[in-house]
């Protein structure tokens, strides 16, 4: 196989209880059936707005979060039901990266502490090792070998999340799971991260699972993207087929109202209708129905599954289904 990570049908469902005996009356639906993969080296971005499910699937893929059904191979490893010693040595090959480095980096730690405590937990490397190590991580995200001494609260934002990057290589991963990691940044820092990120994950070859709400982050560091809507993988497809030519009437939408939207090419801006439904209420048939500027009645019932309509290029919508595939 050419895919370091294969997500098949994962689900994730929060039970909604009520009264004393605690009666399970329904389900949060927070991810719904979603199966993507994301090749080695490759970097899959994920796009949605808030509460789209995106982080939750990140946190699934990294194992700090039980999925309720579904698959996860990791090298080839079925990881969905790995616990304990066996979990824990596996999930060096996959870190995080998140949004507020400061919330994530130890105040009261040295960074050369804070890069190198990965390696003396996992009992991977002595503390002379660890440092060459660390002396290593700090050149290669663009530090100084005295920035090693000074502690978080003396770096800026830019420079946090390069330390929070230098941790999480400290195990050498084969994937990392970035969170809305340069959300918090000014644009012009947000381009040196994600240049940063592209340059190790060629020298590694590293893949990434990318998650924002911003699809010019995203169209900046991704190969395919993928995007969310309430719990559904709706569109998945390379880069330059999503953004020039999207499938789903939702994506259109999301990029009619992006400030970056490709320049040249005139795109009338599609205003959505209405509010995201709740995810312990969620519409029958095409998630996106209630609001769907194209909406059909086969959309009100029959749920569109996820299916390839050009090469490389997925999405789940009644309009591509061919005459007699749908009712
Ligand atoms: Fe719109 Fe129907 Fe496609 Fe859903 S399936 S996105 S409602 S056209
Ligand atoms: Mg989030």
């Amino acid at each position: 196989s050419d895919q370091l990570l294969e997500v098949s049908n994962l689900k994730k469902y929060y039970p909604i209880q009520a009264g004393l005996i605690r009666r399970t009356i329904g389900h949060v639906k927070a991810i719904d059936n979603v199966s993507f993969q994301i090749g080695y080296g490759e970097t899959l971005g994920i796009v949605g707005e808030s509460g789209c499910g995106k982080s939750t699937l990140g946190r699934m893929i990294m194992r700090v979060l039980e999925p309720t059904e579904g698959t996860i191979l990791f090298d080839q490893q079925d990881i969905t039901k790995m616990h304990g010693k066996t979990l824990r040595r596996t999930r060096r090959n996959f870190q995080m990266v998140f949004q507020d480095p400061y919330a994530s980096l130890n105040p009261k730690m040295m960074v050369a502490d804070i890069i190198a405590e990965p390696l003396l937990i996992n009992d991977i490397m002595n503390r002379k090792e660890a440092s060459e190590k660390v002396n290593q991580l700090i050149d290669l995200v663009g530090l100084r070998q005295k920035d090693l001494r000074k502690y978080p609260h003396e770096f800026s934002g830019g420079q946090r999340q390069r330390i929070g990057i230098a941790r999480a290589l400290s195990l050498s991963p084969k994937l990392i799971v970035a969170d809305e990691a340069v959300s918090a940044l000014d644009v012009s820092i947000q381009a040196q991260i994600l240049n940063l990120m592209t340059e190790l994950k060629k020298e590694f070859n590293l893949s990434y699972m990318f998650i924002s709400h911003n699809l010019s982050v995203v169209k900046h560091i991704s190969n395919r993207v993928g995007v969310m809507y309430l719990g559904h993988l709706v569109e998945i497809g390379d880069k330059d087929s999503l953004y020039q030519e999207p499938l789903h009437p939702y994506t259109k939408a999301l990029l009619s109202s992006s400030p970056h939207a490709k320049r040249g090419v005139k795109r009338e801006k599609i205003i959505l209708q209405g509010e995201v439904p709740s995810p312990a209420n969620p519409p029958q048939g095409c998630p996106f129905h209630t609001r769907c500027p194209q909406v059909m009645e086969v959309c009100k019932s029959v749920r569109p599954q996820l299916q390839e309509i050009v090469p490389g290029h997925s999405a789940a919508c009644h309009l591509y289904e061919t005459a007699g595939v749908s009712l």
